[in-house]
């Protein structure tokens, strides 16, 4: 009687303590502060760090990660970080001169350790030179490197949190495969061709390889340098010639230069699509899943007929 006793309140005890432990918020003292270059990546921490990481995202909403300036404040968080999260691929150029004023002596997570990149060529003042599209996020295939990428990361630098990011990760690519298999319907129902589409930047060019679209843009994968007369005029006979039916713009670009695109060749504006960053909280793409739930529901209303 006694011996079952003790079983029983050991059953209780192995099986209470880890779900007492895991509804209690970590005190802040306890949590681990946690460094992120931009909106996606400072969203993807949170889901998998919940309450056991404190993060600071340097490119906030809307903001420009290919050519942000750093502030005082953004070194001083930095030192203070156990783990600074990145994309790589070329995307942040800002941050290693960041990482050496800061003297941050964390670890990185470079999110996109492992993904196939996509190699392109652009021409600049006459000459071709082979550049790396730094937007793997933009395919949820790839997304899916960066959540392990970044639980794994997590797990190293705070092992004793290991169950708790195991679980939130594996909720997240959940959520993953049900808003792929939603992406994956709505692109495959549109019509072929209605199937290539102008934005400011080339930004999409991981999501049209996946999901089977054209996109094409008078900037190239950076921002970083604008779009020459030469550019805009060859997207605009292109956009004739192909009939192509419309221009989107981008929630960290410039509208002039597409409006001035569109009204030249009469393709539609067919709304705003988040490439480089996230909307603020009340805005419709407030987290990486909001992000491709929205540009594709856009994509779908102004491209379906
Ligand atoms: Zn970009």
């Amino acid at each position: 009687m006694v011996l079952k006793m003790n079983r029983r309140l050991l059953l209780y005890a192995t099986l209470l303590t880890p779900l007492m432990l895991g509804s209690l918020p970590a005190r802040a003292a306890d949590t681990i502060k946690v460094a992120a270059s931009f909106s996606v990546l400072g969203d993807m921490v949170k889901q998998i760090g919940g309450d056991r990481v404190e993060v600071k995202t340097f490119v906030g909403p809307n903001g420009d990660a290919h050519v942000y300036e750093p502030t005082p404040g953004d070194a001083k968080a930095l030192v203070d970080a156990k783990i600074l999260v990145v994309n790589g691929l070329g995307l942040e150029g800002w941050m290693s001169r960041l990482q050496k004023s800061s003297g941050f002596k964390g670890k990185v997570i470079t999110a996109t350790t492992g993904i196939k990149s996509r190699q392109m060529e652009e021409e600049e003042h006459g000459k071709t030179k082979k550049i790396t599209d730094p937007h793997a996020w933009q395919s949820l295939a790839n997304g899916r490197i960066y959540v392990a990428n970044i639980r794994d990361g997590l797990i190293a630098a705070d092992p004793d949190g290991k169950s708790t990011y195991e679980a939130n990760a594996t909720k997240f690519l959940a959520d993953i495969d049900t808003v792929e298999k939603d992406v994956t319907e709505k692109i495959a129902a549109l019509p072929a061709t209605r199937r290539k589409i102008i934005t400011t930047h080339d930004a999409f060019g991981y999501f049209g390889a996946t999901y089977g679209m054209d996109f094409i843009a008078p900037e190239g994968v950076s921002t970083e340098s604008e779009a020459s007369a030469k550019d805009v005029a060859k997207i605009i006979r292109q956009i004739k010639a192909e009939k192509i039916p419309a221009v989107f713009l981008e929630n960290v670009t410039d509208h002039r230069l597409l409006d001035q695109i569109a009204k030249e060749t009469g393709a539609k504006i067919g709304g705003t699509l988040f490439s480089d960053a996230l909307s603020d909280e009340r805005g419709p793409a407030a987290t990486y899943l909001d992000m491709f739930r929205h540009n594709v529901a856009t994509l779908s209303e102004a491209l379906s007929s």
